[in-house]
This record gives structure tokens, sequence and C-alpha cells, in this order.
């Protein structure tokens, strides 16, 4: 099995090669910070946070880089309407985006570099692009000479002639495709010295440069939003090709994620999903594993719909799978089986290599699916499959549990979790938060409950089925609803926590 990636670059899917062996460079364009994330900004912090975790699964050691935009028209604007300095605007949304990282979940990056502290190995880089014979200075200003470089329009495969005639109020420009990479300071704006003048970066030349600094000339995947291909990554292939010409590509693979969509109208008569639309106000309706498995349920690069009713299937479709755990622990911990010495019969030794097959299916389909372009949807779909097949099992009324299904069922476990961390799927806090929540939402504490099962066993067993059918109902009464089995009674909450 082998890794196959769509590069954008190329419009196809081809194997993916590092460059270094064992060694993965991945650098994704950040938030620029004038506001809280939205969901559509969170695709590409889940998506790219799956396929690191992947590359890793594989054995790649990943170098993981994201930039943040702390200088850019919209800052500059939000801090002129507020009256305040531009840092002001910056450390508040810097400090919101990695609180928001934090309860998303997501794993560490290698780097976050900020563009205000990159400003001298941006000023260098646009240095060398001049030295080229690819930028030239108007007035304090440095812009990209666009017609010097031929291989513009190769990532978004656009017609540079088509894009010439795109309206542009700037005059100082000799095309009206060229790009600033170093724009002139005007009254009250903020500032850094630089060999033109004073001035502050252009928008695309912070990624070539931090890239660069970062993670060196070439890496291996540079992914964002399918809304940045044409200009930004354009551009960013342009700078970074004419700062080191003849060198080859700046990226071997580019990756896009596709926009997650609302429809209007939808948007406008319902507040609650404008206000859900930012992140940090839908994490406080659902928990980071819901999140992430609404957005992995589709492939990344397709569009996404955002609405209550997806997110409650996403819901839906986590606790399906985290109460099939949550059943696996409690059927292991309270397995009926006098011991490791009985003797197995032989139903139960096919149940066990059965369940061992379905282990070795539910992993050789993972790969195969996340191999395919990191297809998230098939491979959830394949866990499904999985669960199915051991409920199919464990559901059956005269189930028991013999040492060898106890060892292969934990094995089940464990698989599921396992995958699910490749994910970026915490399955095991969820059986956590499923078994506090009900504590907090029940006001009963789980030894309660257990001790009440046993109270209701004791009772059962001597003929008092009014006690019994007391408890029972006490229980319900709390939210807990019990299940009698075989192999002895389980309970689960009557609404779940998401
Ligand atoms: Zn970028």
């Amino acid at each position: 099995m082998s890794l196959k990636v769509y590069n954008t670059l190329h419009r196809k899917k081809e194997l993916f090669e590092s460059i270094n062996e064992g060694l993965v460079k991945m650098y994704v364009c950040g938030p620029t910070v004038y506001n809280y994330i939205s969901i559509g900004n969170t695709r590409p912090i889940v998506v790219f946070d799956m396929v690191r975790n992947y590359l890793q699964y594989l054995g790649y050691r990943v170098e993981y880089v994201q930039n943040i935009t702390d200088i850019e028209d919209k800052i500059i604007k939000k801090a002129q309407d507020e009256k305040v300095d531009f840092r002001v605007i910056t450390s508040r949304y810097i400090n919101a985006y990695l609180e928001d990282l934090r309860n998303l979940e997501v794993g560490q990056l290698s780097g976050m570099p900020l563009a205000t502290e990159s400003i001298n190995e941006i000023i260098q880089f646009i240095e060398r692009i001049i030295n080229n014979g690819y930028g030239y200075v108007v007035d304090g200003s440095v812009y990209f000479d666009v017609a010097r470089f031929p291989d513009y329009g190769k990532l978004s495969g656009q017609n540079i002639d088509e894009m010439r005639n795109t309206e542009d109020d700037d005059f100082s420009k000799r095309n009206k495709i060229d790009f600033a990479l170093w724009k002139k300071a005007r009254e009250g704006e903020p500032s850094w010295d630089s060999p033109w003048g004073k001035g502050r970066p252009g928008w695309h030349i912070e990624c070539s440069a931090m890239s660069t600094s970062l993670l060196g000339r070439h890496i291996d995947i540079h992914g964002g939003g399918m809304d940045l291909i044409f200009p930004h990554h354009e551009n960013e292939i342009a700078q970074s090709e004419a700062a080191f010409p003849g060198e080859g590509d700046f990226v071997k693979y580019w990756l896009h994620n596709g926009m997650i969509e609302v429809k209007r109208e939808k948007m406008s008569k319902s507040l609650g999903l404008e206000e859900n639309w930012i992140l940090k106000n839908l994490l406080k309706i659902y928990s980071p594993n819901v999140i992430k498995m609404y957005i992995l349920t589709t492939h990344y690069r397709s569009p996404l719909e955002f609405s209550m009713e997806k997110l409650e299937e996403a819901a839906k479709a986590l606790e399906k799978i985290v109460t099939t755990l949550k059943n696996i622990d409690f059927l292991i911990k309270h397995n009926t089986y006098s011991g490791e010495m009985e003797e197995e019969k032989e139903s139960d030794k096919r149940i066990a290599s059965k369940l061992e097959s379905y282990i070795e299916d539910v992993n050789n389909s993972f790969r195969e699916s996340m191999d395919d372009d990191f297809n998230t949807a098939k491979a959830i779909g394949g866990i499904f499959e999985f669960i199915k097949d051991i409920n199919s099992i464990i559901q059956k009324s005269d189930f028991k549990i013999s040492p060898s299904i106890k060892k292969n069922l934990s094995s089940a476990s464990d698989k599921v979790k396992e995958l699910g961390m490749v994910l970026g799927l915490n399955f095991s806090k969820e059986i956590l938060k499923m078994t506090e929540g009900v504590e907090a939402e029940t006001k009963i504490t789980k030894d309660e409950i257990e001790n009440r099962i046993k109270e209701r066993e004791v009772a059962r067993k001597a003929g008092d089925y009014k006690k019994a059918d007391e408890i029972r109902n006490y229980l319900y009464g709390k939210g807990i609803i019990l299940e009698d089995r075989k192999e002895g009674t389980i309970w689960k909450t009557v609404n779940s926590k998401k």
C-alpha cells in the first residue's frame, strides 16, 4: 500500500514520495488575526492535523509550520475603527486563536511564525527577488514583475492575458497583474524600515519568506483552502521560485481543502446559525470530537455544508461508536467467565477468531481509504462497519466472554481508539465524558448507579420483582436506562451528552 495525494499543481493524484527520506515538511497558511475564527477557518486546521497524524502513522517525522498574518489591510482598518494600535487587535485575536486551537484539541505545530516577527527575513527575500530581476521599486513600494516569470499561472491554470485585464486602481505598477511585495507606508499606518523606505510587507511574501526560513527552499506539502490557490499560492510560487531560480519547485505537493458552505437564506433566517459559524461559539455546544467528526465525514476536497442538522448527525455518529466502546469496556470488566483456566468451547474460539479477522479488515480498509488521498469519509465508514460487526457479536442474547474473546474484544476496542487518534478523534475522552457527563447531568454518581444495579440483581434473584422494578424506575427518573443481558445489566443515559 502506498499513499497517493491529489496535487493541485498537476491536477491529479500522485504517489507521495517525500523529498528527504522519512521526513515530511509541511506548511499551511494560517489566519489573518482581525476576528474570531469561523468553522470555515477550522476546516484546514482539522484537515491538515489529520494529514500530519496520518503521515506520522505511516512512520514519517513531520515538521509542520503554520503562520499567523498579523499585519494586513483588514487588521489596520479594524485598529483605525477602534482607534487603537494594531497590536491591540492582533494580540486579542492571536490569544483567541490559540485558545481555539487548545479547545479544538489539535496537535502541536513545529512552528507558528508571525509576519511582524519575520520582517528581516521578508526584506532579505524581497532583495533576492529584485536582484534576480523579478521585482521593481516604484516610489517606496516593491512589486513583483509577473511578465518576467513565464511559469505564472501554473498552479491555478489561469491565463495571464485574461488576468491582465482585471480592474485595479494601482497605477504605479507596470502591469495590472503585478502584485506588491512591499507596501510604502501611508500616513498613520504601522511601518518598518527597509532599503526602500518605511513600509510593510505584502501579504503573499510572508509565506514564501517564513516557509523558506523555517523549512528550507523545498518543502513537501503546502496546504490551505481552495480560495487561496489564486492569487495567494500562485504568487507564493512566483516569489519563491524567482528568489531561487533554477532550483526546482518550491513545493512538491499542493493540497487544498474545499470550502464550508452555508445557504445565505438559511443563515439570515437563523441567528443561531450565524453565531455558531464562529468556532468558539460552536465549541460551547459541541465537543471538539463532534466538530472533527462533522468535518472528516466529508472528503477534504469536497464542499461541506454548514448546518446544525449536519452537526447533530456527527454527534449521533460519534455517540454510536463511543457507546459500543463503552459497552465493550463494561463487558470486559464484568465478564462472567470463571477464569483463564477454564476450557474454552469451540464456539467461543470461533467468535474470537472472527473478531481477529474483523480487526484485520478494519485496519486494511482504513489504510486503503487513507492512502487514497486521505479519504477520511471512507475510513470512518470502515470504522462503522467494524462497530456493526462487533455489535452483531456482543448483542447476541447468549453472548459470553471467554478469555480469548476478552483478549480480542479488548484489541478491537484499542484498534478503534488507535484509528480514531490518527483522524484526531479522541474516543477515550468521549467515553470518559459520557460517564462524567452522567454524574453532572443526572446528579447521580457512577458508584450509586452500579450499587443500585447490584441491589436490583439481589432482589431479582430473590424473586422480589417489585423491588427490582422500583430500582429500575428510580434510575430511569435519574436519566439512566438499564439493559438486562445474559452477562449482566448494562446502563446508559437517556440523553447522552454530545
Ligand atoms: Zn500563505
